[in-house]
């Protein structure tokens, strides 16, 4: 890569995004400055189901980005000594409605030509990969084998190894306080940097960094929970399985089963009724389980974007690359190479589905 001299590039936030952006920024010769209020990984990038995956049902634009990114993480351990510990369980997306099933078969040729690998397999061969699974009333699945379980905190470890061993600086426990824009000036907690490039990578706390530049991006923090079954006493894989109906997903960890529910509300008050519901589906799908206990796995906090697509553009010197709603481990890589290709003025494919321009959505918007 070019040597960009004394080109500086600020990174607020020291989350997978913001470290794969310092990593690529810096490998393209930038002099990179990563600002993170607590310590690496230790925010939204910890809280995750610890799943890469290439494949997001009626997202195309999104496949897009997590497909160009498996690459990098299979090679990661090569740049920066640290294996992210990937072990390939593929993904199944269960189908029970006739018009899901016609509408995903329609979109496949679009998902593959954005370099997802998926085929349509019959409820036979679903339960024959997730035997736990009840095939009653299911008409077909999606399966694809490119998702993995992977070391989040090896995936972080090995991005800010690589960042620093091609010069990046780390200010941790150091929060910004004020941005002056035209002047290149970041306030931190531990005084004022100047910069050429400000990257806005602060996950769920996106908007409010935003802010400070009097630049409106609306990413939200929203509360998140993923629940845990006792252990059952038998190690077999399963791919990670999402119902597309009732947006239950489920994985193996260890000798238990990871559960995850989406569609109902599970902030505040409404938590009770979330974990009722998690318990409702999952018996349903998964009868021979259920009578295992069910607890809360981990809380999170979910960086949650308009429209659920993530921001990824620039203003000026300001970037951003937030809101990944879900995805950010699956789109960090190829999220932080756009970042590092802003930067160089580098020609770079169509963004304007991720820009702060884009129209706003109104109401809720499902996740795959
Ligand atoms: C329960 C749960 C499960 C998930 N499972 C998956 C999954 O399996 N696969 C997947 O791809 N994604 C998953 N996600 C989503 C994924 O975790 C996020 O998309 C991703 O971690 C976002 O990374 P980030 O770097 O943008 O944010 P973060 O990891 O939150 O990093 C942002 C950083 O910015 C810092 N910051 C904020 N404000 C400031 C400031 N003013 N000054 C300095 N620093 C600041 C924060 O301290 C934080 O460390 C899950 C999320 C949750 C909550």
């Amino acid at each position: 890569m070019s040597d960009q001299g004394s080109r500086r590039v600020l990174v607020i936030g020291g989350g997978v995004i913001g470290l794969s952006v310092a990593f690529h920024c810096a490998e393209a010769g930038f002099d990179v400055t990563v600002v993170e209020r607590g310590e690496l990984g230790a925010a939204t990038t910890g809280q995750t189901a610890r799943v890469v995956r290439a494949y997001f049902p009626g997202r195309v634009e999104d496949s897009r980005l997590a497909a160009a990114s498996l690459d990098e993480y299979l090679r990661l351990d090569v740049v920066s000594g640290v294996a992210p510990d990937l072990a390939a369980t593929g993904f199944m997306v269960a189908v029970t409605k006739e018009a899901d099933v016609d509408r995903l078969e329609q979109e496949l040729d679009a998902q593959r030509a954005v370099g997802v690998v998926a085929n349509i397999i019959t409820a036979a061969e679903a339960g024959r990969r997730n035997p736990w699974l009840d095939t009653n009333g299911l008409l077909a699945a999606i399966w694809s084998p490119q998702a993995f379980s992977c070391s989040p905190e090896a995936i972080v470890k090995g991005y800010a190894t690589a960042a620093r061993q091609r010069g990046a600086r780390f200010l941790l426990r150091t929060a910004v306080t004020g941005i002056d824009l035209p002047a290149g000036r970041v306030d931190t907690t531990a005084g004022p940097l100047h910069t050429d490039f400000i990257v806005c990578a602060a996950g769920p706390w996106s908007g409010d960094v935003a802010n400070l530049a009097g630049i409106g991006l609306p990413v939200a923090p929203r509360e998140s929970e993923l629940m845990i079954t006792d252990p059952v006493p038998d190690r077999t894989v399963i791919p990670f399985t999402l119902h597309l109906e009732s947006a239950l997903r489920v994985r193996r960890l260890q000798e238990s089963f990871l559960i995850g529910l989406e569609g109902v509300p599970k902030q505040g008050s409404d938590r009770p009724k979330w974990h009722r519901a998690v318990a409702t589906e999952f018996a349903a799908r998964y009868p021979r389980l259920a009578g295992l206990g069910l607890r809360t796995a981990w809380t999170g906090t979910l960086d949650v974007a308009n429209g659920r697509t993530a921001y990824i553009g620039a203003e000026g010197r300001f970037l951003y690359a937030a809101g990944f709603s879900g995805r950010g481990l699956c789109q960090a890589p190829a999220a932080g190479r756009i970042v590092r290709d802003l930067c160089l003025g580098a020609e770079i494919p169509d963004l304007s589905r991720f820009s702060i321009n884009r129209p706003l959505v109104s109401g809720a918007t499902p996740n795959a």
